[in-house]
């Protein structure tokens, strides 16, 4: 039960100054952080970060291809692959556009609980009380298509034990993590 997920709060939350506000979401929910840094990526790490999964490319395509069809909008990817690899080198430019902070928070169901209070990948369809939904709703599919960039969506929160894991270890040496007690670890 207790898990340990990867955080970033990416630079565009860095700029608007949201990274007090963020981890206080963070602690606000009961977990623990146990590693925290300030990093600026190179691109080695960037693109290690955002491998070009062929899985995580056809749910994406469909997803986004289903907003644009629901919205009467044209969708001018061919496939899944090419549509994946635009998006993956979109990915890696804004990750590497400045610093980020990096993240390690643990606790029980810490993986499926931070990606409840980030909210959904587009900004305009994230509930308010998410994190995306309170601090970016104005960023859409729409907005991010016609600059030719990713979705300015402020965090990334890892999304399944297998990758918390494989992103954990990217971002983290083992000794740049803490074991410690907390006075609230005793109520969970
Ligand atoms: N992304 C995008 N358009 C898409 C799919 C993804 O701009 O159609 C960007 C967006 O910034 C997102 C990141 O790629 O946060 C990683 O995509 P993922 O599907 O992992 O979304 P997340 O887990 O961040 O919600
Ligand atoms: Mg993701």
């Amino acid at each position: 039960m207790q898990e340990k997920t990867l955080i970033l709060i990416k630079h565009d939350g860095v700029v608007r100054s949201l990274i007090g506000k963020i981890l206080t979401r963070i602690e606000n929910i009961g977990l623990k952080v146990i590693g925290m840094k300030m990093v600026w990526a190179n691109e080695d790490l960037a693109r290690n970060h955002y491998t070009l999964d062929e899985e995580w490319a056809r749910k994406s395509f469909e997803t986004t291809k289903k907003t644009h069809e629901r919205e009467g909008k044209p969708f001018p990817h061919k496939n899944h692959m090419e549509f994946g690899s635009l998006i993956q080198s979109w990915n890696i430019n804004f990750l590497r556009e400045g610093p980020i902070i990096a993240i390690v928070a643990e606790g029980p169901h810490a993986i499926e609980i931070v990606r409840k209070i980030v909210g959904t990948t587009e900004p305009r369809q994230s509930p308010p009380g998410t994190i995306r939904g309170d601090f970016a709703m104005t960023e859409s599919y729409e907005l991010s298509d016609k600059n030719k960039r990713v979705l300015r969506n402020l965090i990334h929160a890892s999304d399944s034990p297998k990758t918390a894991e494989r992103e954990i270890s990217l971002w983290f040496k083992p000794e740049e993590l803490h074991d410690y007690q907390k006075e609230l670890d005793k109520h969970f």
